[in-house]
């Protein structure tokens, strides 16, 4: 378990030994922080065989089978794009089955943000009436996009980013060495986009970024050839300089730093117009900070 969700974890699995857990669960948070693994540990929580405080056993049938990822009475729904009313009803109809296993069923569904209406209708009835032994738990990084409805009928634990030292301990834990409070700042403070980056060695490093923005300042760069170099990872480029202009105006708030703000909302925008020339768009950021 991620050390951050403990807490609640120990409390939620406390409340369903005791048959008090809520039959519908939404967890509401930034993206990278882990919602996803603390749900599916809930879930393996709440189908295991012999739950103790501390959770799961681990050695029981259904939580191998949860371990092979088989498990028959657990069903998870997500989508890249928008959830639509057909897979919702498939979903629910799996909550509507006897459990295979006779014990309890988990529907998770990972982004319920992108439900359609009609989706989301869908799992309002079933959010009403709830089957015997059932549980539903939602996932969102958009709490504001789901329907009040489906709001007042789940117990919302909105989840935040941990806190700077726990993150950074959970990172060298994992193995990921040379981080620090910068790095995590420029991933939102989430540790596992964190670890992602670090493990994506075609991703550009806030590293090489740093080094690459100091070379510019100090004009052994200039903005064109950085920004051909950079193209590939303009949206992500532009994101970190429009942080450091943020940070620098709250520190000495002089007009150049909020021009370049403006400068990288502008870009942020430019760039998500398909066929854009990106290394264009960020030449003219890097033209703006190198002259501010
Ligand atoms: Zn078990």
């Amino acid at each position: 378990m991620l050390p951050w969700f403990d807490a609640l974890f120990g409390q939620l699995t406390g409340r369903f030994l005791a048959a008090r857990l809520h039959h519908a669960l939404l967890l509401a948070g930034p993206a990278g922080i882990g919602k996803a693994r603390f749900a599916v540990a809930l879930a393996q929580m709440v189908l295991c065989r012999q739950t103790a405080t501390s959770g799961a056993c681990g050695s029981c049938q259904s939580c191998q089978l949860f371990a092979a990822n088989t498990h028959p009475d657990f069903h998870m729904l997500q989508s890249e794009k928008q959830l639509g009313v057909d897979a919702v009803r498939g979903g629910i109809a799996t909550l509507g089955a006897t459990a295979q296993l006779g014990h309890n069923k988990v529907l998770l569904i990972k982004g319920a943000d992108t439900m359609t209406e009609s989706a989301s209708n869908a799992l309002l009835k079933t959010l009403e009436e709830p089957t015997n032994n059932t549980f539903i738990i939602l996932l969102t990084d958009k709490l504001t996009r789901l329907l009040p409805t489906i709001l007042s009928r789940c117990e919302k634990h909105k989840l935040g980013v941990p806190a700077v030292s726990e993150s950074l301990a959970w990172l060298q834990e994992q193995g990921c060495e040379d981080v620090d409070e910068a790095l995590l700042q420029a991933y939102g403070y989430a540790p596992l986009r964190v670890q992602a980056a670090v493990a994506d060695s075609n991703a550009l490093s806030f590293r090489a970024y740093s080094d690459g923005f100091a070379q510019l300042m100090t004009g052994d760069i200039t903005p064109l050839a950085l920004a051909t170099k950079w193209q590939d990872n303009a949206s992500q480029i532009v994101t970190w300089c429009q942080q450091q202009a943020y940070k620098a105006y709250c520190q000495r708030q002089q007009r150049q730093d909020l021009a370049c703000f403006e400068r990288c909302q502008q870009a942020i925008a430019s760039l998500q117009h398909p066929g854009i020339n990106k290394a264009v768009v960020l030449c003219g950021v890097l033209e703006q900070f190198a002259a501010a």
